[in-house]
């Protein structure tokens, strides 16, 4: 698998006349090597010469968490003291042009450049995103797991057995955040619990605020599920549950949120651009008036990171493949009011959309 996704990045830095890929923090080291990085202040590299074998550079105290693949990389360590940076510079072969991962401290682009002051950088997403955007049967059989895995969480939340009246967000965020490891994830990435007009600030966190009979609560969650050869991809989902009846301008709001995602869903068509999905979900919120509380893109790409490519956004005319996963998630925020958010993952497929997230998409009344 490592060696394939290996080979399709070469291939990518033959196009673009890349000599060497350096990945460090973040998650394209883990979907090209297996491995993840702590983000530490030591450094870790893959050296990936366009025509050579990739060797991981890291912190000798590091290497026992590293399973080796020798047909895959060269590991070689550096101990404190030494000087890391030349362990990477060495390998580079006097590349002229290196693609560096986006979230590689800047320090050590800064020490890079230092140590050779005529390589070019440029971004590793230009190799990798094309690359990890498009997922093969076995990722997306992953991100489908962990999809039903959320699902299972907020439909208990949905049918009302997650109590809510009376606890804060904070309370109610630390439950469903156990719930994501207990439901099988390795990791909690976010557990955005946003009750009445907190709903308005789309990445609110969870806070001392007591949830109330006659509110809306907000639940945006997600975590990390390990997938075939210890490769993490992740879910995200979003529903909105209302205490006791809601009043008329929620429900009319939410109506028009519903259907945006509908809209936007439905177009997420193979060869569709993915400014298309976004604007056929932002239509339906135009149209009713709400266009000026859409405050955000329609979606993200999801993977091995919560968010990455593609956007669906206004500007991003990249048409649709199977493959790509991505989250419809239209929102509408009042501030100081209220907000609602409906969210789901989404795979283009060459039978139409995919969604992933499979549990109810109206407003749940619970009691309160
Ligand atoms: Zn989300
Ligand atoms: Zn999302
Ligand atoms: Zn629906």
């Amino acid at each position: 698998m490592f060696q394939q996704r290996l080979a399709r990045a070469r291939a990518a830095m033959v196009d673009r006349d890349i000599d060497v890929l350096l990945l460090s923090v973040g998650a394209d080291l883990p979907y090209f090597c297996g491995y993840e990085a702590m983000p530490l202040e030591r450094l870790t590299m893959l050296v990936v010469p366009r025509d050579g074998d990739p060797t991981l550079v890291l912190p000798h105290l590091e290497a026992p968490r590293v399973v080796e693949r020798p047909d895959v990389f060269e590991m070689v360590t550096w101990r404190d003291g030494e000087d890391a940076i030349a362990l990477v510079v060495d390998r580079l072969g006097g590349a002229g042009t290196a693609a560096l991962g986006d979230q590689t401290w800047a320090g050590f682009a800064v020490d890079l450049l230092d140590a050779c002051p005529n390589l070019r950088l440029t971004r590793s997403s230009e190799i990798t995103a094309p690359i990890r955007m498009v997922k093969d049967d076995a990722e997306v059989e992953v991100l489908r797991s962990a999809a039903a895995a959320v699902d299972r969480i907020l439909a208990d939340v949905q049918a009302g057995e997650i109590s809510l009246v009376g606890r804060t967000e904070a309370d109610v965020a630390a439950q469903i955040a156990r719930r994501i490891i207990e439901e099988g994830h390795q990791r909690v990435n976010f557990t955005i619990v946003a009750s009445g007009p907190n709903a308005a600030s789309p990445h609110h966190e969870a806070g001392e605020r007591a949830l109330r009979s006659g509110e809306s609560v907000l639940f945006d969650i997600g975590g990390t599920m390990e997938g075939p050869d210890g490769v993490g991809y992740c879910s995200d989902i979003t529903r909105c549950v209302h205490i006791g009846p809601p009043a008329d301008g929620f429900r009319e709001l939410y109506e028009v949120l519903h259907a945006s995602h509908s809209a936007g869903v439905a177009a997420a068509t193979v060869g569709t651009p993915c400014e298309a999905v976004d604007a056929a979900a932002r239509r339906v919120i135009e149209d009713a008036g709400y266009g000026e509380f859409f405050v955000h893109r329609t979606g993200h790409g999801i993977g091995v990171e919560a968010h990455e490519h593609p956007n669906i956004v206004e500007g991003n005319d990249l048409p649709l493949v199977a493959g790509h996963a991505f989250s419809v998630e239209p929102g509408i925020y009042v501030p100081g009011v209220w907000g609602a958010r409906l969210e789901d993952i989404v795979v283009a497929t060459d039978d139409g959309p995919d969604s992933l997230n499979l549990i109810d998409h109206r407003l749940a009344v619970v009691d309160g």
